[in-house]
């Protein structure tokens, strides 16, 4: 299982980085995580003739799902849609209806994704199969439902989406090769509505989980990344990697290229 970054950033990304998205293949079959701002470009990038079997979503922040609207405009420009669809878009639990209200807004068609791509909403409670991988998911702790994705296939990545601490999240990571976890704050928040990790914070969930190697993402404009790599390697003892747009890895030895 091979992982490339498609983008770094948090909801306003650093110049010249992308918003959520990362592309996992295997075995000739891709699946892309996220799809924020800038991911449509960047997956292009990577994949010109847009050979991608699937796309889940974590939740439904624009920096998350927004850029499956030009995504949708790669397979056909005619609103129309096309009689055969090959990429499914699995959104979380009431993503449809969210995903009509953006397009709504933003004077598309109601069913201007589902008449190329194969909508759904996926269950949570439930293994999804990706080709030969199979996703799991565990609910995050964020502002709005947002689940956090597993995928076991010949190595196993989990990849956190936006999320404070959370238990069931590093249970479903446990001993995945690859977690692939948001540091985005730099100091913790305080209220009682939480929703993002610092460093630390998410080095102590890749200890928990007893991961074999963390994967630090989702940073905002002006953050210092080399403070957060020191950051959490007072606290996680395997290798720490900070994700930046187009690199890629082997999930198992993550060996970067
Ligand atoms: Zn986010
Ligand atoms: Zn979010």
């Amino acid at each position: 299982m091979r992982l490339t970054v498609l983008g770094s950033g948090a909801a306003c990304p650093p110049a010249g980085s992308n918003t959520s998205g990362y592309l996992v293949e295997q075995d000739n079959h891709r699946v892309v995580l996220d799809c924020g701002h800038g991911i449509a470009s960047a997956l292009l990038r990577v994949r010109p003739h847009f050979d991608i079997d699937h796309i889940v979503i974590t939740h439904m922040h624009a920096d998350h799902f927004i850029d499956v609207i030009p995504l949708r405009f790669r397979v056909t420009r005619d609103m129309d849609g096309v009689p055969e669809r090959r990429v499914t878009l699995h959104l979380p639990p009431d993503g449809i209806a969210a995903l009509r209200d953006v397009l709504r807004a933003v004077s598309f068609p109601e069913d201007f994704c589902s008449n190329t791509f194969n909508v759904t909403e996926y269950d949570p409670g439930q293994p999804l199969a990706l080709g030969p991988m199979t996703a799991t998911f565990a609910q995050a702790e964020h502002y709005i439902p947002a689940w956090s994705i597993r995928i076991d296939g010949d190595s196993a990545l989990t990849y956190t989406g936006d999320t404070a601490p959370c238990p069931d999240v590093a249970e479903l990571a446990l001993g995945s090769d690859l977690f692939v976890c948001e540091g985005t704050l730099m100091e913790p928040e305080t209220g009682p509505v939480k929703g993002h990790l610092t460093p630390e914070q998410a080095a102590m969930m890749a200890c928990a989980a007893e991961a074999e190697s963390l994967l630090l993402t989702h940073f905002w404009y002006g953050t210092d990344l080399s403070d957060v790599q020191r950051r959490a390697a007072a606290h996680f003892d395997g290798p720490i990697r900070i994700a930046s747009d187009g690199l890629s890895c082997d999930v198992n030895g993550a060996t970067p290229r």
